[in-house]
Formats: structure tokens, sequence, C-alpha cells
């Protein structure tokens, strides 16, 4: 096996929770190359198992029954005849005979039943009629009820929808509108289900515990590896490989971690949630505490994603190329295989987040997924909708490679920009040339912040992102409280920013201005695990234990910063 083919193999492995775009493309995809991965491919799937074995076998059934059938066949069948004696023509005279006859008798005693079957059938529908009106009453109210099916299904499909949609309400704790959602509507709230649903949430609601704002843990990746042979080859990426293996969590170390989380009553909320610009007595916006309300043995979780931008020294490295609105509506990844040939799917934290989601939506509180973050130096997203990418523009790069479809890329991105919002992804700046806030100058992080407005927050999103990731947990002041005095954090205040996230190894590190809120952050990749496990730390241990999740790809020791 070669190791392309390998590699590919593993890719299939990695599919069998991947998306139904991704399933088509690499069925697609199968189907034009050999179909020696088909048959452990298809084994994955009922539906498409099915699919893929209706086609070849269909295929080869026709082919044969049209050879049975052939036209050759039955000639040959016939050219005996002139060979055969006269008695033997006799003989089958005969038998020909006694055939014609015994289908005549089968065909009479047909006849003889149905006409049977029609006198009783006649009889009793007279019997019926003359028997009086209350049989005859029966059968026109069994008529008129098989009549109301239509209306009744409708109206079960209404109540079992509202039903449903309050149910997914209350699994992500939103209980009040659940149960606003069944009093909306009079049948369903008088129904035995409506009445049971209600006093169910109204129960639950009376256990919940606030969630401690001070106390929520946020935890952040990068860009997830799925090709881990490949990223983390040293051969061939150099140090980057390094950089990879320390910075970078995998697509398997991921999923192990989500499932770990779930198990142990993480859920996901958002900045927003912990705490929102709201007025108070005065109609002064200040930083207001949110009240998150979980059943006991759950505990908040931030969870947020650096970079997002799958930046072009990355291409070809084992991560996803781009994000796309998919077939149905929802973010994916499209991933370019060890072939070449381009593939869509769950190659990357979103749309692996949202397939979690989906399976287990109360791991989402009201829907919250993950804080993406952006810088804007090549792009967002996988496109390169800088103006540095312009040929038309005075900021245009001479070094960069001219998009000459910049204009489509960047109405792209918009479309992915709001696909992600209305699935519960909250937006970042990163700032836009990945840059260090404390070291550089104001004047430089006023110029780098202005540019990241203009390409990324003005341009592709709405104009009102109020969240900054600093890249290297770089913050612009110590850990005293921010005042207007601090001329960046002022800057940056003006600009719109409210939530300020540094990087910092406790556990949970959170500050609540009167106008902004900070959090600290925790890295889990290769060198945080690696710090657990091969140099005793003990700073992931609240979420796992890391040698269970470390991946076994990775080179060791993972180099230090
Ligand atoms: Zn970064």
């Amino acid at each position: 096996m070669s190791a392309d083919d390998k590699r590919r193999r593993q890719f299939q492995a990695l599919g069998k929770n991947r998306s139904k775009a991704y399933r088509n493309s690499y069925r697609n995809d199968l189907y034009e190359d050999s179909s020696g991965y088909s048959g452990a491919y298809y084994g994955t799937d009922n539906d498409h198992r099915q699919a893929g074995y209706r086609k070849p076998a269909g295929a080869s059934y026709q082919r044969s029954t049209k050879k049975g059938r052939s036209p050759h066949r039955r000639y040959s069948s016939y050219t005996g005849r002139s060979s055969q004696s006269a008695a033997a023509r006799r003989r089958a005279a005969r038998r020909r005979r006694r055939n014609i006859n015994i289908i005549k008798l089968i065909l009479a005693l047909v006849a003889l039943l149905l006409i049977l079957a029609g006198i009783i059938f006649g009889v009793k529908k007279l019997i019926g009629i003359i028997k009086g009106p209350e049989d005859y009453i029966a059968t026109v109210s069994e008529a008129r009820i098989e009549d109301t099916t239509e209306p009744e299904t409708t109206a079960q499909s209404k109540k079992d929808r509202i039903l449903s949609e309050a149910n997914l309400l209350a699994l992500q704790y939103d209980y009040d509108s659940a149960i606003e959602l069944i009093r909306s509507d009079e049948e369903v709230a008088g129904s035995a289900e409506g009445i049971d649903a209600m006093a169910r949430y109204e129960e639950i609601k009376s256990g919940l515990v606030e969630q401690d704002i001070s106390k929520i843990t946020h935890v952040f990746f990068h860009s997830l590896v799925v090709d881990e042979e490949n990223a983390f080859n040293k051969e061939k990426w150099g140090r980057q490989a390094d950089g990879y293996n320390q910075v970078m969590t995998t697509v398997t170390e991921f999923e192990k971690m989500l499932d770990k989380f779930y198990s142990d009553g993480f859920v996901l909320v958002g900045l927003h949630d912990m705490a929102s610009m709201q007025p108070d007595e005065d109609g002064n916006m200040v930083m207001t505490p949110g009240k998150i309300m979980l059943p006991s043995g759950k505990k908040a979780m931030v969870m947020s994603q650096d970079d997002l931008c799958y930046y072009e020294y990355m291409e070809g490295a084992g991560f996803a190329d781009r994000i796309i609105v998919g077939d149905d509506g929802k973010p994916t990844c499209v991933y370019t295989a060890p072939d070449g040939s381009e593939i869509t799917g769950d190659y990357d934290l979103v749309p692996i987040l949202d397939r979690f989601v989906e399976e287990h939506p109360d791991f989402s509180y009201r829907g919250a997924k993950a804080c993406l973050a952006f810088t804007g130096y090549n792009g967002i997203l996988g496109y390169r909708t800088d103006e540095t990418y312009d040929p038309d523009s005075d900021m245009y790069d001479s070094e960069k490679k001219a998009n000459e479809n910049i204009e489509a890329d960047r109405e792209t991105a918009r479309q992915v920009i709001s696909c992600l919002k209305d699935a519960g992804y909250e937006l970042a700046s990163h700032s836009w040339g990945h840059k260090n806030y404390t070291d550089i100058s104001y004047d430089h992080m006023k110029r780098d912040a202005d540019r990241w407005d203009k390409n990324v927050n003005k341009e592709l999103m709405d104009g009102e992102c109020d969240i900054i990731l600093f890249p290297f947990g770089a913050d612009v002041g110590d850990w005293h409280m921010y005042t207007h005095d601090n001329a960046k954090f002022d800057y940056l205040w003006d600009l719109g920013f409210r939530y300020f996230c540094n990087v910092d190894s406790s556990q949970y590190w959170v500050q609540l201005g009167k106008d902004y809120m900070r959090q600290g952050r925790r890295n889990l990749d290769g060198y945080a695990m690696w710090n657990d496990i091969a140099n005793g730390k003990n700073r992931l241990s609240d979420l796992f234990d890391a040698s269970e999740i470390f991946s076994d790809k990775r080179p060791t020791p993972v180099p230090g910063y």
C-alpha cells in the first residue's frame, strides 16, 4: 500500500461521522475511482450501502435477464425441430393439446369464482340496505372518519412539531421559551402531552443552579489537523511541523475532548451569555453579568478557535482549505485529499462541533457554539479577501498573488459569516497582522486595528464585532482593571470592542469591568498536553487526562516554544 493509499484509507475511517455532503462527494469520488474503497465505505452507512448496492447489482441483473431471453437462445431451441421424427412430432402435438386443455380448465374455474364472489358481494350489500339504518350509519360514519384523517394528521403533526421544538428549547436550557411555545397553541397547551411537558419543564426549572460567571473556563484551539502524518512531517515542513505539533490539536483529539467535556457535564455558553452591555438605572450602558441557569452537575464552558483563515502557508499541510455553506445550508469544510481531489465534510472545529451539538443538543446553552477569531492579512475562512490581494487597490501587495476573483470571494465569505452566526457562533478579531499588542507601539496597534476594522469587520461582517482574542494572548494591560487612561484599551474600546481575551494557564480568570469583560483562555494543544504528560504539570486535569487524548502520531517530545 502506498503512503497515499494509506492516508486515503485513514480518511475513510475518519469519514464515519462525516456530513452528507462529504459522503456524497466522497461517494462520487469513489465511483469515479476504483471500487476497492466502496466496500469499506458503504459498510459504515446503511442508506448509502443500499444505494450503492442497487446500482451495480441492478445493472448486472438486467444484463443476465437480457441474456436469458435473448433471441439467439430462442432461435437455437427452434432449430432442433427439423430433425425430429413424425412420432415425436405427434407426441409433442398431443402434449400441446393437453396443456391447452389444462389452461382452458383453469380459466373456466377463475371465471366461476369471480361470478360467485360478485353474487356474494351483491347479496351482502342488499342485505345491508334491507337490514336498516344502523349499519348504514355505521358505514357512513366509518367513511367520515376516513375522510377526516387528513386534517387530523395535520393537527397531529403540528402538535408533534410544537412539542419537539419545545423539547429542543428545554434541552438547551431555555425552559421559559419552551413553556411559552406550548402555551401559544391552545390545543397543544390543553393536551395531555402539553400539560405533562410544561409540568416537567417547571420541575427542572425549580432545580436549576446559577453559574458563577467568575468561574467559567475558556478553552481554545487553532485549525484542527486532519492529516497528522502530513502536518507533523518534519522533513516536509521543517520547523513549521514543530509549530503544528505545538499549537495545533488534531481532529481525533478534538473529538475525544468533546466526548469527555460532554460526559463531564460541560455546556457551551457564549461570551455574550456571560455578560452583556445593559442599561443601568440611570440609563448608562454597563457590562452586566448574565444569569446562566443550568441543572445541577452542569458546568458552563466557553470555546474559541483562533486564526480561522487557512493561511497560505498551511496549504497542502493536512488542514481544511476553506469553509463553505453546505448543501444543507450549514457550514462545512472543503479539504483536499492526498490524491488532489476536493472533498467536503467535517474537517475542522465548526462542522465537527455542529454535528456534535446536533447529536447532543444539551451540550449547548441556547444554541451557543464557539467564538471564531480572524486575522486579516491572508483574508478569512480560506478566501483571499484582503485588500492586499486586490490588484485594483492602492493597498495591493505586489508580493502576493493577486486575487482576480476578490469581489466574488468577499461575497462568499459574507455568506459563510452569516451562516456561522445563524449556527450560533460568535465572531472575534485576532488583530489584522497577528500582532503582539503588548509589545507594539500605540500607533502601530492603531494602524493594525484600523486595518482589521476596515477589511474584516466592515467589509465582511456586520461592522459590530465587539470581541478581541489577543494574538499570543498578548493583552494591552496587566491583571489590574482596565481604565480609559490606558490608551490602547481606550482605542480598542472606541472601535467597539467590549470583550477582551488573553491567554492564561489557570482554570479560569474573569474580570468584569464597568464597560468591558476580560477572560483568560487555555490552549488545548500539543504543547499543553505534552506539558501535562511529560513535565508532570497538572494544568488540564480538571478537563481530561492528557495521556488519554494525546495522539500517538505526534512526534515527541513536543518542542517547547
Ligand atoms: Zn493566533
